[in-house]
């Protein structure tokens, strides 16, 4: 992700105002500009650029700032608050509910990735329980119907859609029947993305979500297209109800500043990213961890205060340093896991660690987040030394996971969630990997 570089440009720009013994209107002003152009450079809308830098002047008093010690800290507080501002519009997206039937119509260009995300989304709700199925009403497309089937008897989830009927319309319709009389509690509808005509696709749009009343509208849109972003998503807001948006390719040369306009053309909150074409590949999108990476600080200034509240002393500098390695063993898991317990009530630590908060400890929670972590660490307790600490994923031989279910009196499902939820994590650790340690381990200097 080229994001790690505006988060570079912005660190710098924030040293540098650092250093300057006097902190005037011309020295916060160069700051705010070189702000502005890392933010431009990864295609932030120009307009919001702009509102962000008023308003950063607004909330940065200069006088305070000239007395305090921790200025970087309280611009780089200010950046933080304006981006997560921008990026949450205010009122939450529409959540599918297990057992209780709702459609979902994904919209998007050809291209977006909008096929792959359908698939993602489904199974990823599957895999909470749901009975997702998928309709396939993209007839314009050769091969749309083809891709679904593939995507969907993959991950083993029921489709409907035909080769020859072209009136996309009554396809939806039909699907919808078939899905809604097997019970399924997500049908999810896959649109066109092309057509001869702009103005065609946004009607055949208009008029599949008028037969099929979909409860969300989910807007996908391809990461990498840059400063296009807004009047993409805007052009689709237009003629759909868009309620939310998926951005995908966020894994390769995307710079995400498009995610901040897609969400200020649709109003609409983000709700996932695509980060690979694996069907896994696919994260909840959290605003703040998002800025903070956005912003290189990972959500780590709060965690390291939180690390230095509640662990033993002498086991901070390890785990600093296994952070700053970006190892992230089963051990390393373990450890955090007694060390939370310990802590009473700990959502709020959670929601610091990156990757924790809306997976494992939906707010809300915490209590069956506390009972989960519980389980995790009795299935960790009937590992082996080298299990624990091994980095290597193909350790876990079906043999040793049949071993480790027995041992713990878990099912083999429980091992094997376990063992999804710390991959999860690590690879999310993984991204903190050359993370600068402050030396006193502080991170309130920075
Ligand atoms: P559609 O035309 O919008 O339905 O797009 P597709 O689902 O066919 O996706 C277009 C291409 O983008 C395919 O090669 C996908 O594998 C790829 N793709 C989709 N999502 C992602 C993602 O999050 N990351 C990467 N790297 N590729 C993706």
């Amino acid at each position: 992700m080229v994001l790690a570089q505006l988060g570079g440009s912005i660190s710098r720009a924030l040293a540098q105002m650092s250093n300057a013994t006097v902190i005037d209107e011309k020295v916060l002003g160069e700051c705010l500009n070189e702000i502005s152009r890392a933010l431009l450079q990864s295609d932030v809308q120009f307009k919001m650029v702009r509102d962000m830098q008023t308003n950063i002047r607004k909330i940065v008093n200069l006088e305070t700032l000239a007395a305090g010690t921790n200025k970087r800290r309280i611009i780089q507080q200010a950046v933080f608050t304006e981006l997560c501002n921008m990026l949450d519009p205010g009122k939450p997206a529409f959540t599918p509910k297990k057992g209780k039937p709702s459609v979902v119509m994904f919209v998007g260009l050809q291209g977006s990735g909008k096929t792959t995300t359908c698939t993602k989304y489904a199974y990823y709700h599957q895999r909470k329980g749901f009975k997702p199925s998928l309709v396939c009403a993209d007839t314009f497309r050769a091969g749309a119907f083809d891709q679904l089937k593939q995507n969907a008897t993959k991950a083993k989830i029921p489709f409907y859609g035909s080769y020859m009927e072209s009136d996309p319309v009554k396809i939806a319709v039909e699907g919808l029947e078939r899905f809604r009389k097997d019970n399924s509690d997500l049908i999810i509808i896959d649109t066109s993305g092309r057509h001869k005509q702009e103005a065609a696709l946004f009607e055949e749009m208009r008029q599949v979500a008028e037969a099929t009343k979909p409860d969300l509208v989910i807007f996908v849109m391809d990461g990498s297209i840059g400063q296009a972003a807004f009047d993409q998503a805007q052009a689709f807001k237009q003629s759909a109800s868009v309620g939310a948006v998926i951005i995908t390719k966020l894994d390769g040369h995307a710079k995400g500043g498009g995610a901040l306009s897609a969400v200020a053309a649709t109003k609409s909150p983000v709700i996932f990213i695509g980060t690979g074409e694996h069907i896994d590949e696919f994260e909840i999108f959290d605003v703040k961890p998002f800025v903070s990476r956005l912003l290189g600080m990972g959500d780590l200034s709060g965690l390291m205060d939180k690390i230095q509240d509640v662990m033993p002393a002498d086991q901070q500098p390890e785990l600093l340093a296994k952070l700053a390695e970006g190892t992230f063993t089963l051990r390393l898991l373990y450890d955090q896991f007694q060390n939370l317990l310990k802590m009473g009530p700990i959502g709020q630590v959670f929601s610091m660690l990156p990757g924790f908060s809306s997976e494992l400890m939906p707010k809300g929670h915490e209590k069956e987040g506390q009972a989960k972590i519980k389980r995790y660490m009795t299935i960790m307790d009937s590992m082996t030394a080298a299990e624990l600490d091994s980095t290597n994923p193909k350790l876990m031989t079906e043999s040793r996971i049949i071993r480790i279910a027995r041992g713990s009196g878990r099912q083999i499902r429980d091992v094997m969630d376990m063992l999804e939820e710390y991959k999860r994590l690590a690879k999310m650790w993984s991204k903190m990997k050359g993370l600068k340690m402050p030396k006193n381990g502080k991170m309130s200097d920075l």
